[in-house]
């Protein structure tokens, strides 16, 4: 019977001195996390392996003081599937979720989905498969291992100037990007213009450029950020206004014909619900970013994909936050339109497998066991001196 036996987690720096329109990096930390198992793959202890994407802090308090408690405690039958042979991540999502009210997702979210990575990551493993092959068997569904991906950048940084971002957006399609994003919304309006204007011109036809206010703008300014950038053939307008004010994003649609792209700062299926219930967001042109390792998880995902199904939405609507492998996995395994990257940043928890290439936009999923953490050189040498 598989046991698990230990839960490490500990809180590591990944800042940086970029600004987005909302929060600096600075003082960014990632929680990372080791689930040890007692189960057996070519002689040694099976290891799942977590962290909690970027953006919300790391969450070790929570996840000492009640999650891993949980999981530990549990009678190790109640967490493993129906044929005993290996662990069951819906149910030790049931045992971590034990005496949690509902609502008010908060940082909980954030402590669940890191923990809720590292046993993926685990079963996946135990099956020996990539997690992406396993993902797409358990809904029979047919995998591709080819997902498109996206440069995230373009952000506000000390005395860069319009020829220092214009290098940075060069050198992501050099890289074989031909989608990149950019900050908006940490400047004045016409500041940002001549930002967007210079990047344009620097990516030519050979590229789509995506504009991110981080949730920075009220109803007017997104109004006007909406009139501005209408004139633009851009990939999308993401976050406009507060992650929760829905009427915003509603009202924002008569104004911007274009594809607009949100729900980074969304933590539960009942908020992506909300989102599409309320948000007036178009299914046919519009783009969804939850990201699991916020928002409690892929037991969790699994369950916003489904309500989206309810609403009319295709799963190709959802291209995540986060450029990490958990994401880039789902994307393979249940049709996801693909993953946020962030070539630059984030390092090492982002990224790829060492080798994996990026051509026009699109990346191909070694054949890797697990999330594939493994096949990152610099990850897993973080994630070793955790617990091997
Ligand atoms: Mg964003």
């Amino acid at each position: 019977m598989v046991r698990i036996t230990d839960v490490r987690e500990i809180t590591k720096p990944i800042s940086s001195p970029i600004r987005n329109a909302y929060i600096d990096f600075t003082k960014m930390t990632t929680s990372l996390v080791a689930v040890v198992t007692d189960a057996k793959v070519d002689g040694r202890a099976v290891v799942g392996y977590g962290f909690n994407s970027n953006g919300r802090y790391g969450q070790g308090g929570l996840i000492r003081e009640r999650f891993a408690p949980r999981l530990l405690e549990a009678d190790p039958k109640n967490l493993l599937n129906d044929a005993g042979e290996n662990l069951d991540p819906h149910r030790a999502w049931g045992a971590m979720m034990q005496n949690e009210k509902p609502g008010g997702h908060g940082e909980r979210s954030v402590a669940v989905g890191t923990l809720d990575m590292a046993i993926w990551d685990a079963t996946a493993k135990i099956a020996r498969k990539p997690l992406f092959r396993l993902l797409a068997e358990r809904h029979g569904v047919t995998a591709n291992s080819k997902v498109f991906v996206y440069a995230a950048g373009g952000y506000y940084y000390p005395g860069k100037d319009l020829q220092a971002l214009r290098k940075e957006m060069r050198s992501y399609l050099d890289r074989g990007y031909s989608v990149v994003k950019m900050k908006i919304g940490g400047a004045d309006l016409t500041e940002d213009r001549r930002r967007i204007e210079a990047v344009l011109d620097e990516i030519g036809k050979d590229a789509q450029l995506a504009v991110d206010a981080n949730g920075r703008f009220d109803l007017e300014t997104a109004i006007a950020y909406a009139k501005m950038l209408r004139d633009y053939p851009l990939f999308w307008y993401e976050e406009a206004g507060d992650p929760l004010d829905y009427a915003l994003q509603a009202a924002l649609a008569e104004f911007y014909p274009g594809p607009m792209a949100t729900g980074e700062n969304l933590f539960s299926h009942q908020d992506a619900r909300n989102l599409l219930r309320y948000g007036g967001m178009r299914p046919d042109r519009d783009w969804l970013q939850f990201d699991c390792a916020l928002s409690y998880g892929l037991c969790e995902y699994e369950r916003t994909l489904q309500e989206l199904k309810i609403a009319g939405w295709s799963s190709s609507r959802c291209i995540p936050h986060g450029g990490h492998q958990m994401s880039l996995n789902i994307a393979a395994g249940l049709g996801l339109g693909g993953n946020e990257s962030y070539p630059d940043l984030f390092q090492p928890y982002g990224g790829f497998p060492d080798g994996v290439k990026v051509e026009n936009s699109i990346i191909t999923m070694p054949e890797l066991p697990g999330i594939g953490f493994e096949g990152k050189t610099d990850l897993i040498k973080v994630m070793h001196e955790l617990a091997q």
